[in-house]
Formats: structure tokens, sequence, C-alpha cells
């Protein structure tokens, strides 16, 4: 005889899964690297739980800088911005969980750091829209977009972390 079980033991588990996992693409920039910020960068993404599927120190050439920004190509500040990501290395993270996108946009703040609230990473670590430390997507569109842009296959690593029941009930 299968055993039955009361369906309210499974239904926490059903709205979890109807939840979208999504992926946000997260990048330490030259600056947050030369200011020795990557720990502390990680951290606030680590400590609010969500999980890293992959991390990278790298140099960007400059094709790759052109093509993660070319929606701003037009504006007049994109050769200097291009300059900037391509002047030292860039810490590259791949990072999943529901709603990841939009969270890690508020853990991170708003573009010109002066405008961006104490306790987010800009708020507390920058000064100025040309130089303030950390990128993130700004869809899940563009989250898939710029993961599969600055990572090979392969460097994406699946896992379960075993905090999962202890983050979401
Ligand atoms: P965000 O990074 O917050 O999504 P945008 O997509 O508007 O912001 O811009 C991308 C990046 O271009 C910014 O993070 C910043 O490094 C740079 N940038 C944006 N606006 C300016 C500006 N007015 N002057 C210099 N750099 C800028």
């Amino acid at each position: 005889h299968a055993k039955t079980k009361p369906p309210h033991i499974f239904l926490p588990h059903l709205v979890a899964a109807l939840e979208e996992v999504e992926e946000t693409y997260i990048m330490v920039k030259p600056d947050g690297v030369q200011r020795g910020l990557v720990g502390e960068i990680i951290s606030r993404f680590e400590k609010k739980g969500f999980k890293l599927t992959g991390l990278k120190l790298f140099q960007c050439p400059k094709e790759l800088a052109e093509e993660h920004y070319k929606d701003l190509k037009a504006k007049p500040f994109f050769p200097v911005l291009i300059e900037y990501i391509t002047s030292g290395p860039v810490v590259c993270m791949a990072w999943e969980g529901v709603g990841v996108v939009a969270s890690a946009r508020k853990l991170i703040g708003s573009t010109n750091p002066l405008q961006a609230e104490p306790g987010t990473i800009r708020g507390d670590l920058a000064v100025q829209t040309g130089r303030n430390v950390v990128h993130g997507s700004d869809s899940p569109e563009n989250g898939k977009r710029e993961i599969a842009l600055w990572f090979k296959e392969g460097e994406i690593v699946q896992w379960t972390s075993a905090l999962v029941s202890w983050l979401r009930e």
C-alpha cells in the first residue's frame, strides 16, 4: 500500500517550486579589486543567502567590455567606461536564487554612490558613478546574457547548498 500524507505537508514545497529561480551576473569592477573590497562584496551576497555558481578573477578585453555595455554605446561616457572596466582585473560572479536579480540590485544600490542608501554596497563603499565598484544585471534576461558572455561552459557549477532548508521554508 502506498502511504498517503496530508496535502498540507507538500504545499510549501509546491509554492516554492512555483517561484522562479533566477541567475544574475555580479562583477567587482577594477576599483573594487584595487581597493581590496573583493571579500567584502562577495560577503554581502553570501550572507544574504544567495548561491554562488561561478567565480573568477579576469582581465577583461576591450571587445568584451564593449559587448557587455553595448546598450550604452551612444552615451558620452562610453569610451571612459570601457577604459575603466578594462583598467585592471575584475572579479566575475554568477549568483542564483529566487528574486536574486532585483534583490542584488537593491544590495548594490543606486548607480551614483552619493545617492545610494547607506547599507548598500555603493552607499557604504563608493563616492562616484565612474568608480562605483560593482556591477549587477538589471533583468533576468540580462542575467542570462551576461553570464553566457563572461563565463565559458564548465565554469558555472550546479551544486546543492546545505543551507537551503534554513533559508526558505
Ligand atoms: P548600473 O551599473 O547601476 O546598472 P548603468 O547601466 O546606467 O548603471 O551604467 C553602467 C555603468 O556605467 C555604471 O555602473 C557606471 O560605472 C557607468 N556610468 C553610468 N553613468 C555614468 C556617467 N554619467 N558617468 C560615468 N560613468 C557612468
